[in-house]
């Protein structure tokens, strides 16, 4: 029997991290998986946030082979052989049944909002297999026990730990850790082992989602109806594309190999019309519906099965224990609008490692242990929150484009703050730890659940106001008509909420590599 101090079990990118920083602490840490990299995955588009997070734990975890990967300039000069796609922005549009999508002269049935201000520094869309696999073989290079094609039958707590037994190989494999991670995904391994109560989001609607790869997805640019007669912030497709409709939305995520990831995730009451349950039938289906989108996969092929997810959301009661833990990733999921799932499940690694670091083998461990878990499940629940009140204004663009400001206020803010060395200003997502903040978040939220809000007018100006303790993007700017571009005087003149002087300000965005623009020419 092997005897360690952590075992991970599930390596996915959140495991492997996981791993890494623990290792780092010089912990002795097993990673066991049941499958074999590479290996489908979902949950591919990265946000500025999620990169940030992923460059600090590298650089204080000693972890700089990472660092590559946080923008897609990096990527390609050092892991070229690693698959990613470019995200400058998230782009939206919106779409009617039968209707071709043709846009408006004053952008309201569209929304762009830069990430970036150029290629180098851009985000990127990974392609999980390619990733996830880089990130275990690095988890093992620096000296992870790693276990895969291992499955595990039993997990029994003891005095000092867990116990877990199963199979590797034909042979038993058993191994004894005083502390236990469950980074296996939603209803994930104990989960289902240890039958942990599912709590669910209160008021949230039941979302089927139906994806896959392709070949062959046309540029959205050089589609009729799409194409922009201005040029936009950033080229439209490099981006998380979003498609909504009333009852849902789907994502079109280009990766540089060719591939492109895309599905949808709607309510039941679409799912059930469209027959989501059957796979790919109801892609068809689907696509009949809408006919811009069908002509965006016209000549798309997919190269993986149809996946589908009859419950999108879960959410469990109690995601920590003694001697035990899930990762934010399985402890929830709300649905990959705004892509949260990787920027919480990153904020949990920050938060164990931080744990792990400072409280190890000391009393208080288990009251920090609480604590990451109240504020994960925090950040969930207001992350269910704002998502089930896009849903319910999918119908109605204008609303949904003004709601999502608080996403983007609260990301980039945080964002902000942790590259002016203030986290302390914003330390939970979707600034839930902000009193200024998010009561408003929640205010709007319900009252767009339920179906309160009418007046557009005078919902933007509530959202404007309600922001603007965090707005430091120019957001919610009526005159910007839902473009929004990398403007660094904006976060210049709203310096003084992050605590810094606009000269400050200035002066690091006149160095900071991540703020610069490409000369011209
Ligand atoms: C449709 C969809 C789209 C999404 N899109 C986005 C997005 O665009 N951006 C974003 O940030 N997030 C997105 N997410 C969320 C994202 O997928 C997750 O946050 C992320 O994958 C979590 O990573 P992870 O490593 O914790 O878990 P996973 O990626 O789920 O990896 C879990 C690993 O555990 C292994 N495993 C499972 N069971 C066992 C077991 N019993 N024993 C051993 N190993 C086991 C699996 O084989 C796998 O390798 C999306 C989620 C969904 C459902």
């Amino acid at each position: 029997m092997q005897d360690r101090d952590v075992v991970i079990v599930g390596s996915g990118f959140g495991g492997s991290l996981l791993a890494m920083v623990l290792h780092r602490l010089g912990l002795r840490v097993t990673l066991i998986e049941r499958g074999k990299h590479p290996r489908f995955a979902i949950g591919e588009s990265t946000t500025p946030l999620m990169n940030l997070l992923i460059e600090q734990l590298a650089k204080k975890y000693d972890l700089p082979r990472l660092l590559p990967l946080t923008t897609y300039g990096a990527w390609q000069e050092v892991y070229p052989d690693v698959v990613c796609g470019k995200k400058r922005g998230f782009t939206y549009y919106h779409h009617k049944q039968d209707e071709p999508f043709v846009r408006d002269a004053e952008r309201q049935n569209e929304l762009l909002v830069a990430a970036s201000p150029h290629d180098f520094v851009a985000d990127t869309h990974w392609l999980r297999a390619s990733v996830d696999h880089f990130l275990v073989q690095e988890a093992v290079f620096i000296g992870v026990d790693y276990q895969e094609e291992t499955s595990l039958m039993e997990a029994d707590r003891t005095s000092d730990g867990v116990v877990l037994r199963g199979e590797r190989h034909g042979n038993p494999y058993t191994v004894r850790a005083r502390f236990l991670v469950d980074a296996t995904g939603p209803r994930g391994f104990l989960s289902r082992l240890w039958s942990l109560p599912e709590q669910g989001f209160a008021n949230y609607p039941n979302t089927q989602a139906l994806f896959s790869h392709f070949t062959g997805v046309a540029l959205c640019e050089e589609l009729p109806g799409f194409s922009p007669t201005e040029k936009p912030p950033y080229p439209v497709d490099a981006a998380a594309l979003h498609h909504v409709f009333e009852g849902g939305w789907m994502w079109v995520l280009r990766f540089d190999n060719g591939v492109t990831s895309a599905g949808f995730s709607v309510t039941d009451a679409l799912a059930n019309e469209l027959g989501v349950s059957e796979g790919e039938p109801a892609w068809g289906r689907f696509l009949a519906r809408f006919p811009s989108i069908a002509a965006h996969f016209v000549n798309a092929k997919p190269i993986e099965r149809f996946f589908t997810i009859p419950t999108v959301a879960y959410r469990v009661g109690v995601m920590a224990g003694e001697n035990w833990c899930l990762l934010p990733s399985a402890a929830a999921f709300v649905d990959p609008l705004f892509s949260s799932g990787m920027p919480l499940t990153l904020l949990g690694i920050e938060r164990l490692g931080r744990i792990f670091a400072e409280h190890w083998n000391l009393p208080t461990f288990g009251e920090e242990l609480e604590r990451y878990a109240e504020a994960s499940l925090a950040e969930a629940d207001a992350t269910a929150h704002l998502v089930s009140a896009a849903y319910a204004a999918f119908a109605n663009f204008p609303l949904f484009a003004n709601l999502s400001m608080f996403y983007f206020a609260s990301a980039s803010y945080g964002e902000m703050a942790r590259r002016v060395e203030k986290p302390h200003l914003i330390t939970r997502f979707l600034g839930v730890d902000r009193a200024d903040y998010a009561p408003a978040l929640e205010r709007a939220c319900t009252r767009l659940q339920q179906g309160e809000v009418t007046d557009v007018s005078a919902f933007a100006a509530e959202v404007a106001h309600a922001i603007s303790p965090l707005n430091i993007a120019g957001l919610a700017c009526s005159s910007k008509r839902n473009w929004y571009g990398v403007e660094l005087e904006d976060t210049i003149r709203a310096a003084g909420k992050l605590e810094v002087t606009p000269d400050a300000m200035r002066t690091l965005m006149a160095t900071a590599e991540w703020a610069q623009f490409p000369k011209e020419g």
